[in-house]
Order: structure tokens, then C-alpha cells, then sequence
């Protein structure tokens, strides 16, 4: 057994499913709170791209740094630089001397050294004084989102925390817990001598810390005798009003709120010259203001380039928890302490070593690409996880224990398809030279060919001269799941292509497109490749002859939609057809994943159902009775996903226009004038 499936069973019992409903439900509202106030937070974009340029030219830009470093201790902070957690957690024991309590607010750096559990060890009590936090420490659990570290737990739950570590009934009511949280925390408040708390940016022309809360704990604990704040050396932006731009957009991001209740602004000590303008400081706690700036391996990942260095322009929102197909099927366990979900993963793998980023999840991502799409700065997780991946396996030491993905990708190599065995249908179409060639996946040969069948029933139904090619893998799994595919599969299938008269290439998956665009990208094959949705689009006119009382709606394949740009085929035959249409609540761009790619199927497969179950839940919530899409492994994931008692219908675009053709319900003119569509181009514009 690897130590993918072992991740995989101990993930199973530790997954509680009513953390992952309590967490989805707060990151709806959290969206919903977004929607609401958009319009009054301001041009979105705008400021994102604004945020992106400031990140871009200041992380790593080490002039920037040391002014940061010399203003603030100009302004009598006391600078400590920490190159790694052990460094950094005992220069804080230091600075706690000989205190035996400590208070302590949110900071994920905090969690990314280990620093509670490091006090501890050292006979130190912290305690956490953020009211989420708070809860967390006392249920032992792992915060499940950078400012909420809460959301997965109900009030319920809450109240029970709270009432065993009291010792008396606490009711089920926010206002109630609040109130038991701050009886509870106020006592260490008082006696505490030392605060610790993190820094969300550094401005380095006016040497200052920026805060944020809501709670107003911070305020508290930054006014004991001694403050210690610990943040990490990305954490630098030019001046004031760069790092507090920046805030309002993580506090939108993360909360949906226009701005938080306070934002402290620390840059230095107590001080006045109110007697005789002489300078004297002091006059209110704290009486020492000390700064660590923890590097932890981040200097070594920008001065290596740019592809990884982008995880570092992360402003900690948490936006990209939100959807995640991933982090909603196995929560806070999709990440480390401090770096959670896809971008966590990725920069605790530089961090800590690919073999701990397996454990927190390195092939549990499905590679959709939402994430990217939903961070204000465009952060390719999923792709820098494949770049991961990719690290693992060519490192001995990793791939020694990485069984179930070697022994996918020596199935591909072997049978030339990741179904080992499992038998391949043999579709009943003439070999012949013919302009179409319709190259079916492998999917398409197994265990969804019924439905490569009625792809291949319609286009002879339509007319449409094709032939089929004696086809090999076109290892897209290989790239999603770590190794380089074998170009030379490709080359093979192109060559069989061109051998049977071929012009045009149909595809019923999209990622074997996909993988056969950017091949044509870098080895021109004189093919065009489409998708058969596009084709049909594109060639013909269907019209409805009868109509259909079906509630349609449509999954975008994360590799058609985010992955080439193309969402309208369908939505425009369906529109020809004046179907009954509705959108999910997450579609087009933000549409979420079936669950079946990046080999979270292979891996863990009931966290892939899980997903499935998602994805149509939102097609009922819609009342949908039909869910189309464009992919053979979505529409496999997706089914699965449907309950036994479930009346909802999963089809393909070729499934649903053949049905509606062979009923009679579905007339169709092939097309002369129109010119064709292909996905990942624009539409012309006169179509
Ligand atoms: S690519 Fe998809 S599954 Fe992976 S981290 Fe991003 S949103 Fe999550
Ligand atoms: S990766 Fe992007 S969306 Fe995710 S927390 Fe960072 S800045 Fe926010």
C-alpha cells in the first residue's frame, strides 16, 4: 500500500460530514455576501489588478525590504529575521523570558512554525483570544479558513464546546457563545505580560504594522507590556495606503464585508513631546514592540523564478477555499497548519518537502482550474501541483512511496490506457478514408461507451462522412498526475489520422483535446481538432418539431470551459432549440468540477463522488431534470453522483440531440454559410 491510499483511509474516518455541510454553508453566505455588496465595494477588477501590481513589485524586491526593516526600527521596533520555524519560535521564547502566559490573536504564520505547540512544550500557556480561534483551540481542531477558523462547526457544536471547558450550560446562541468566549479569554488579558500577535502587511516607508480585526481583540493584546508580532518577509508593501488597499480587498474576499471594524496601524511605541518638545516614550504600554520576520524558505522560492514565486503573492483571503471542489469533499485536511487548500499545499511542499506535501494533499487536487479563476491575482494552484507532482515522482526518495500513481501510469504504459484490462468496445464503423475522424477517448472505449455509441449513431444519423482510427492513449492522465506523456502517443494517433484522409478531428472529451491543441501548438499537424459539440454547432441547424417540457441545464467541463474558453456550443443549440434553460448557481467561468480529474478519481474515489454529488445537488436546487455536458468523464462522475431515487437525467450534447432526432421531437439542416466555431478561438462575429 502507498501512502496515497494510506492518506486515503486514514482521511475517511477523520472526515466528519457535518463539518464539511456547516463549512459549505458559511461559504455560501460568504459568497452571497460578496454578490451583495459588489456593487458598493467598487470596481473589483480593478482594484485586484491594482493589489497585483503592488504584490508583483514587492515581494522579493529586497531594497524594498531592508528600507522596511531600517524604518521600522527607526521608529524603536525591534526587528528579528527568523530563516526557518525553529529559528523564529525560539527567538520568541526568548522574548517571552520568563512569563508562563502568553495571549495570542489569529496569524497563520503563527501555525505555519508550530509556535503554540512550541510554547507549550517550553511550559508556556497561550492562549487564543480570537473567538474562532478560541473555539478551535479548545475542540483541538484544524482552522478551516484563514479569518473563519470556525465555519465548519454549527452553533450546536459550539455550545458544547464551550459548556465542557466552562463547566456550565452554554446556549446554542451566537450572542450567548460570544459572550461565554469573552468571560473566558478576559481573565489572561488581564494577567498577560505578553501579546502575540501576526502582522497582515509591513509598509515600508513608514516602517508600520497593519492589523486588521473585527473583534477588537487585538487591541487588547497588542497593549500588553510586550508585543511580539511575527509575519513572514512577503508581507512588504511600499506605503500606507498599497497595504491598506490591499486590505479592503482581502477583507471583501474573505468576509464579503466592505471594510473590517479596525485596522491598527502600529508603527512604533508609545511616545510624546508634550513636555517641553522633548521626545520621551512610554507613556502606555507596550514598553516593547518586537517584530519577527519569518523567511522559512520563501526567499529561496522567489529568487528560483517565477512560476512558484506567484504563491507568495497570496493575501490570505481565502477566496479560493470557497469553491474548491477539494477543500468542500475533505476541508482543512486538503492543506497544512497555516496553508490551507491548492495554494497551501503547494508552498508547504516547497516549504516543508514534497513528501509532507502528499500528506496534506499534493494528489488530492482535481486540477480545475476554479481557483485561478477565483483569486483576485490569478494563482495557478492547480498547475503549480502538477509541477509538484511532477518534483515527487522524480525524486527517489518521494516516488519510493507514491504506488498508486506509478502503477496508474505503468497501466497506461502498458495497455495504452488507464482502464488496464477492462475490455475496449469495438464500434461497428467502416475503416475507410473519410474528412472526419472521430477519435473516441478512452473513456469512450470503456466504461462510457454507450455513450461514444450514440456519438457515433448521430453522426452517421446526420450524415456526416467519418471513420474511426485504431487509436492509443493520449496520456492526458500522465501530465494531470505528474509525468510527461509520451509525445510520441500522440504523434502516432496524428499520423493514423492524416492515413485514413483525415481534415478534421472530433473529440468527446476535452482533454484529450486539450492535449492534442497544445501538441498542435508546438508541432504543427495540419488537423483541425474540435469538440463534436462545437462541430455540430458549427455544420447544423437543429429545430425543435416538438417541444420538451425538460428543465435543462448545463455542466461546463473544466477543460472546455476554463481550460479552451469555449462555453457557448451547447448553450447555443439549446438556445436554436428554445429549450427550457436554467444556469446552477455555478456555471461559465466559475462552473464547478465533476470530481473526476487531476486522478481524484483513481485515488480516492469516494471523495470524487462526493463532488459528483455537489455538482448535481446544484442541478436540482435548480429543478433541473436534465444535466448536459460535453465531457464522457464528466457525464460518468456526474451520474454517480445521482441518487438512486434521483429523477435527474445526466446526458451528453450527441446523447440528447440523437434521442431528440430519433423521437422525431428534433429536426436538423446542415449548415452552408456559417462559418465554424472552435474552441479556446472567438466566435466570429457575425454569428
Ligand atoms: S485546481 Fe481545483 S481542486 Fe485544485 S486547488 Fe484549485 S480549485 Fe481546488
Ligand atoms: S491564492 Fe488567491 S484567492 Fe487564495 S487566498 Fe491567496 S490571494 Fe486569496
Amino acid at each position: 500500500m502507498g501512502s496515497i491510499q494510506r492518506q486515503y483511509e486514514k482521511l475517511r474516518k477523520k472526515i466528519e460530514k457535518i463539518h464539511l455541510e456547516n463549512q459549505w454553508r458559511a461559504f455560501r453566505e460568504t459568497r452571497r455576501r460578496q454578490k451583495e455588496n459588489l456593487s458598493s465595494f467598487g470596481d473589483l477588477k480593478k482594484i485586484s489588478e491594482e493589489v497585483k501590481r503592488i504584490r508583483s513589485e514587492s515581494v522579493g524586491n529586497w531594497t524594498l525590504f531592508e528600507e522596511a526593516v531600517s524604518r521600522l526600527e527607526k521608529n524603536r521596533f525591534k526587528v528579528l529575521q527568523a530563516r526557518d520555524s525553529r529559528e523564529a519560535c525560539e527567538a520568541i521564547l526568548k522574548e517571552v523570558g520568563d512569563e508562563k502566559l502568553v495571549v495570542k490573536s489569529k496569524s497563520n504564520v503563527s501555525k505555519e512554525i508550530g509556535l503554540t505547540p512550541f510554547l507549550n512544550s517550553h511550559g508556556i500557556e497561550v492562549i487564543e483570544t480570537d473567538i474562532g480561534d478560541r473555539i478551535i483551540q479548545l475542540a483541538g481542531h484544524r482552522a478551516s479558513h484563514a479569518t473563519a477558523p470556525a465555519v465548519h462547526l454549527s452553533r450546536y457544536e459550539i455550545a458544547d464546546i464551550l459548556s465542557q471547558h466552562l463547566r456550565r450550560a452554554v446556549a446554542p446562541v451566537p450572542e450567548e457563545e460570544m459572550e461565554a468566549v469573552r468571560s473566558d479569554i478576559e481573565s489572561y488579558l488581564q494577567k498577560a505580560k505578553v501579546g502575540i500577535t501576526g502582522a497582515n502587511a509591513i509598509s515600508a516607508k513608514e516602517g508600520a504594522a497593519l492589523i486588521l480585526h473585527n473583534e477588537g481583540n487585538i487591541t487588547r493584546v497588542r497593549m500588553r507590556q510586550k508585543h511580539i508580532l511575527i509575519t513572514a518577509i512577503d508581507k512588504i508593501f511600499p506605503t500606507i495606503e498599497d497595504a491598506l488597499l490591499m486590505l479592503r480587498l482581502e477583507t471583501f474576499l474573505a468576509t464579503g464585508t466592505l471594510f473590517p471594524s479596525f485596522i491598527e496601524i502600529v508603527a512604533g511605541r508609545s511616545k510624546s513631546s508634550d513636555i517641553e518638545k522633548q521626545l520621551f516614550y512610554g507613556m502606555h504600554p507596550p514598553e516593547e514592540v518586537i517584530l519577527v520576520f519569518l523567511d522559512n524558505g520563501r526567499r529561496q522560492i522567489i529568487d528560483a523564478g517565477r512560476d512558484f514565486s506567484e504563491l507568495l503573492h497570496c493575501i490570505g483571503c481565502g477566496n479560493c477555499l470557497l469553491d474548491c471542489p477539494t477543500y468542500n469533499a475533505v476541508g482543512p485536511f486538503f492543506g497544512g497548519d497555516g496553508m490551507l487548500g491548492g495554494r497551501g499545499v503547494a508552498l508547504s511542499s516547497l516549504i516543508r518537502g514534497v513528501k509532507e506535501g502528499v500528506e496534506e494533499g499534493l494528489f488530492l487536487c482535481t486540477t480545475c482550474g476554479l481557483c485561478e479563476e477565483v483569486c483576485p491575482f490569478h494563482i495557478n494552484a492547480g498547475k503549480r501541483l502538477k509541477d509538484l507532482r511532477r518534483r515527487g515522482l522524480q525524486d527517489p526518495e518521494v516516488a519510493r512511496d507514491l504506488d498508486e500513481v506509478k502503477q496508474l501510469q505503468a497501466a497506461i504504459d502498458r495497455y495504452g490506457t488507464p482502464y488496464e484490462r477492462m475490455a475496449r468496445a469495438a464500434f461497428q464503423v467502416a475503416r475507410k478514408e473519410a474528412p472526419v475522424i472521430l477519435y473516441i477517448g478512452c473513456v469512450g472505449m470503456t466504461t462510457e461507451s454507450e455513450t461514444a455509441g450514440s456519438a457515433i449513431k448521430l453522426l452517421t444519423r446526420l450524415g456526416i462522412d467519418f471513420t474511426l482510427i485504431d487509436e492509443v492513449c493520449c496520456e492526458a492522465v500522465k501530465g494531470d498526475t505528474g509525468s510527461e506523456p509520451n509525445r510520441q502517443r500522440i504523434r502516432q494517433n496524428i499520423e493514423k489520422m492524416k492515413g485514413a484522409g483525415g481534415c478534421e478531428v472530433l473529440f468527446l472529451c476535452p482533454t484529450c483535446l486539450k492535449t492534442f491543441l497544445e501538441y498542435d501548438a508546438e508541432e504543427k499537424s495540419g488537423l483541425r481538432f474540435d469538440m463534436l459539440s462545437a462541430y455540430l454547432a458549427s455544420h447544423f441547424s437543429f429545430t425543435s418539431l416538438q417541444s420538451d417540457p425538460s428543465m435543462v441545464t448545463y455542466h461546463d467541463p473544466c477543460h472546455l470551459g476554463r481550460g479552451l474558453g469555449f462555453y457557448d456550443g451547447t448553450r447555443g443549440l439549446m438556445r436554436e432549440l428554445g429549450c427550457r434553460w436554467v444556469e446552477m448557481e455555478h456555471h461559465h467561468e466559475e462552473s464547478l468540477c465533476c470530481g473526476a480529474g487531476g486522478g481524484l478519481r483513481a485515488f480516492y474515489p469516494k471523495f470524487s463522488r462526493d463532488i459528483a454529488r455537489r455538482r448535481v445537488n446544484e442541478a436540482t436546487e435548480v429543478n433541473a431534470d436534465l444535466l448536459l455536458t460535453d465531457c464522457l468523464s464528466c457525464k460518468h462522475n456526474l451520474k454517480q453522483g445521482v441518487p438512486i431515487e434521483g429523477r435527474l437525467r445526466v446526458m451528453t450534447t450527441s446523447d440528447y440531440l440523437l434521442e431528440g432526432i430519433e423521437s422525431g421531437r428534433i429536426g436538423f439542416l446542415q449548415k452552408t454559410d456559417r462559418a465554424p466555431i472552435i474552441p479556446g478561438r472567438p466566435r466570429p462575429e457575425n454569428e
